[in-house]
């Protein structure tokens, strides 16, 4: 593995639009916190309305009829998204330790997961670009019937901060290999790797105004983008809570197209027939790996009752083990949570979980006394009544709930607002065959956990979101159909 830079350079501090580096037009700025100390690493130029309107403008000028971008061959979007993955990979060192600084995970997590994730998505994206075909369709009477798929357009893109550079690359990865323009919102939180990241767009050379990149906060620059009336779609990732927000605000406007990827409380379920070293595995990294930070996070953990007691122990022996440190120290699995606000919200929710009756196996604390760290954290005698077994906790913290049969558990995985992801544990095809079927979540994960190909479709049933992202399904949110109906003198 690569050594990090400790101290990476900071290139990028301004907003991007139409391929240059420009100031906010309010020129105020914000501070970007180091998660591993609490201080700040630099100040970034704040977007807002006035920045977005402009950012829009330039987006719609590249995608208007007859524009460079319009003219540019299928084949060529291919060549830049495989450029641009070629750029970050060059990089890779330098991009893996930015984003290490900026979101606290471990380095080896952005070297090793991340930044591969990263070019794995751009580079399927860009294979699929001359590949987005329509049909004939023999439709009745002397007519030629045939669809196209096009562009949507200008597409608003929100991100949060637990994958600052992936979230980025599973949106513009479609949004470009469909032929759309791009105004991405950074979350405020981590804005460093975008930025980078922009710079290397023009570098591979997209037109100007294709990508353009606002960095600011939710309510003001956010908000701009999803009320927008000349934004075509907006796709965003954060929480229910802001999802609904966005939506209301596409419906509010123009009807944008919206996708959604929110929020989970994700059961893993964990039957006596299992592995129980794979399962251990399972659960342990399905909630602890990114410190909790997760989406699709394993946040309830059902065992069934009797294995429990032992499984809990090897649950609890095994979150022991676990490294928390410097993001930079090659040791580290876990660094710090990514800023005060999740830092305070897991504390008062562990201390919630000890009030209402929980048992705290390990952890609950703080680790040391600089920065956002948590230790790892296991509750025992988890029920869905509590806090922690039914709130999002967004941290490294595992609930253990006690079941006994298929048909309860599936019951009371489903008992629940989301349904992001799902797993479970057993050597049987039938347990197996029964519960992917009947558990309402978007992913299913079989002896495994945040197993993640850009070729398979992620997304949510119920509050998790609406539509797809990555695979074959990410493309149809960025294209429209357009059918076209030819006269023809005789019947073809
Ligand atoms: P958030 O939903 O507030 O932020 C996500 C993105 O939305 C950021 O870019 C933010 O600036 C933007 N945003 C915020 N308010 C907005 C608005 N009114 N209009 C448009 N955009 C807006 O998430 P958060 O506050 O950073 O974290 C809160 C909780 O959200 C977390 O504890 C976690 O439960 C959840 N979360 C989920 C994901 C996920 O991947 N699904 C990611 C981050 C956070």
């Amino acid at each position: 593995m690569s050594t990090p830079i400790k101290n990476p350079e900071i290139r990028y501090k301004q907003l991007f639009i139409n391929n240059e580096w420009v100031n906010a037009a309010s020129g105020k700025t914000f501070p970007v916190i180091n998660p591993a100390t609490g201080k700040k690493i630099v100040d970034i130029q704040e977007g807002d309305k006035a920045d977005v309107d402009k950012a829009v403008a330039a987006a719609k000028r590249a995608f208007e009829p007859g524009s460079v971008w319009r003219n540019t061959d299928a084949s060529d979007r291919g060549r830049l998204l495989n450029k641009l993955a070629d750029l970050i990979e060059r990089d890779r060192q330098y991009i893996a330790s930015l984003e290490s600084l900026d979101n606290g995970k471990p380095f080896s997590d952005s070297f090793n997961v991340d930044m591969v994730l990263v070019c794995k998505c751009l580079r399927y994206y860009a294979g699929w670009t001359d590949k987005i075909c329509g049909k004939t369709i023999p439709m009745d009477g002397n007519f030629f019937c045939y669809t196209k798929l096009e562009p949507v357009g200008v597409c608003g893109q929100i991100i949060p901060w637990n994958f600052p550079l992936l979230m980025l690359a599973w949106k513009i990865g479609p949004a470009i290999a469909c032929g759309n323009v791009v105004v991405l919102k950074p979350a405020e939180q981590t804005p460093l790797t975008a930025l980078y990241t922009a710079a290397l767009t023009k570098e591979a050379g997209f037109p100007p105004g294709v990508v353009n990149m606002i960095p600011g906060y939710g309510p003001t620059a956010g908000a701009a983008i999803s009320e927008h009336y000349d934004v075509d779609k907006v796709a965003f990732t954060g929480s229910t809570e802001v999802g609904q927000i966005v939506m209301q605000a596409a419906a509010r406007t123009n009807l944008k197209r919206v996708t959604l990827e929110l929020g989970g409380k994700s059961p893993n379920v964990v039957f006596s027939d299992a592995d129980l070293d794979i399962a251990v595995e399972a659960c342990h990294n399905g909630l602890f790996f990114n410190m909790g930070q997760c989406c699709c996070a394993a946040s309830r953990t059902y065992v069934q009752e009797d294995i429990y007691d032992v499984f809990t122990k090897k649950l609890v022996e095994k979150a022991k083990t676990r490294v928390v440190g410097d993001p930079f120290d090659s040791r580290s699995m876990s660094g710090p949570q990514v800023d005060q606000e999740q830092f305070d919200k897991i504390l008062a929710l562990i201390d919630s979980g000890v009030q209402q009756g929980a048992k705290l196996e390990c952890g609950g604390k703080r680790h040391g006394n600089v920065g956002y760290f948590v230790q790892p954290t296991v509750f025992s005698g988890v029920t869905e009544d509590m806090r922690i077994g039914k709130e999002e906790i967004f941290g490294p913290v595992q609930q253990i709930i006690k079941f006994k049969t298929m048909e309860e558990v599936v019951q009371r995985a489903n008992k629940t607002t989301y349904g992001l992801a799902a797993a479970i544990c057993t050597k049987d095809i039938d347990k197996v065959m029964t519960y992917s079927s009947q558990v309402k979540a978007g992913t299913v994960w079989v002896n495994s956990f945040n197993v993640f190909g850009a070729q398979c479709p992620f997304g949510g049933f119920k509050m998790s979101g609406i539509g797809r992202e990555l695979g074959e399904s990410g493309l149809q949110q960025y294209s429209e159909v357009k059918t076209i109906i030819i006269k023809t003198p005789t019947k073809v």
